[in-house]
């Protein structure tokens, strides 16, 4: 984006409560991420948004414009280890500490294997549906991959967190709610007295994707909810796109799989398709910009092979049936 001046940055950060911020970072195209600032004796960060120098820029002067800088936030609760989530700490100085759920560290610690690991999305969909391999490994892809995956971070975990925990960020307490599913380490945190929940990727307006590929998992998703209904919640405040009632967010999580499943039956509803043919018809040949087909694909492989396991569908080939 342009220069940050002020009258922009207000467009970025909206007061959520007493002493709470939401900072939009323009992650990309029309999608945007978003971190939390939580005022308290531990200033606290609820996520660190996307690596990009968009992204940083935005996230600093969105703290500027608070009355705080980078160096002033004690402590950065990362949902779960995604690019769009832990990519702003892992490219500024001096990161706070940082705390997220168990076994994170094993996974982003190394940084740039943690990278390796993610750009082999597209070479393992290539020999999932070898149709589709040219799409997949074409420049283009290659290209965006590296763009979106960039090298040379280094994050650490310094504490690393449970179900259940509670957080004091002094007046304050934030619960660690374990909600598994669109990342396999991932948590929301409920700010109990506002009954405000930061749902992360876990309830969003769209609905995150699930990538199978990388260890989500369908079924731990919709089992999460039934950890997450219980709670006494009035908002969610999403890590993308704009807060939402609790009722909302409740039927987002329960919609997602089923409207993901019929989606495809219904694509297949009137004759056996291969990976191509469920592609273009999945997003439409408009909106499928070829160079996002990969990252893309892998919620759609997700819903491919969960269909497959519950013998909804069936392959043959390079063909996918509809079973009756
Ligand atoms: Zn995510």
């Amino acid at each position: 984006m342009n220069r940050a001046g002020k009258k922009m940055i207000e467009q970025w950060v909206t007061p959520i409560g007493e002493g709470i911020w939401q900072i939009e970072l323009p992650q990309m195209e029309s999608q945007t991420a978003n971190v939390f600032l939580i005022e308290d004796e531990t200033l606290t960060l609820i996520d660190s948004g996307p690596p990009y120098d968009n992204c940083l820029e935005v996230l600093h002067e969105g703290l500027r414009f608070l009355g705080y800088k980078w160096a002033d936030i004690d402590l950065l609760i990362l949902t779960h280890p995604h690019i769009d989530h832990i990519g702003g700490a892992a490219f500024l100085p001096d990161p706070p500490q940082v705390y997220a759920y168990q076994e994170t560290m094993a996974e982003i610690g190394s940084y740039d294997q943690y990278i390796d690991r993610w750009m082999k999305l597209p070479h393992l969909l290539a020999s999932e549906y070898p149709d589709l391999r040219g799409i997949f490994l074409s420049q283009l892809s290659l290209d965006w991959f590296e763009g979106f995956f960039p090298r040379g971070g280094s994050l650490q975990i310094t504490r690393e967190l449970v179900d259940e925990e509670r957080i004091s960020l002094g007046k304050r307490e934030l619960e660690v709610i374990y909600t598994p599913g669109h990342s396999m380490k991932h948590v929301g945190l409920l700010l109990k007295q506002e009954k405000l929940f930061f749902s992360g990727d876990y309830m969003l307006q769209r609905g995150p994707a699930l990538t199978r590929l990388m260890g989500d998992q369908v079924d731990a998703f919709v089992q999460s909810i039934k950890r997450v209904e219980q709670l006494d919640i009035d908002r969610v405040l999403p890590s993308h796109g704009h807060p939402f009632s609790f009722e909302t967010g409740l039927q987002k999580v329960a919609e997602l799989v089923s409207r993901q499943e019929e989606k495809l039956k219904r694509v297949l509803s009137d004759s056996p398709k291969t990976a191509i043919d469920l592609f273009i018809a999945y997003f439409g040949m408009k909106n499928a910009s070829l160079e996002r087909v990969g990252i893309e694909f892998t919620g759609v492989d997700t819903f491919i092979k969960h269909l497959l396991k519950d013998e909804m569908i069936k392959q043959e080939g390079l063909h996918y049936f509809l079973n009756d």
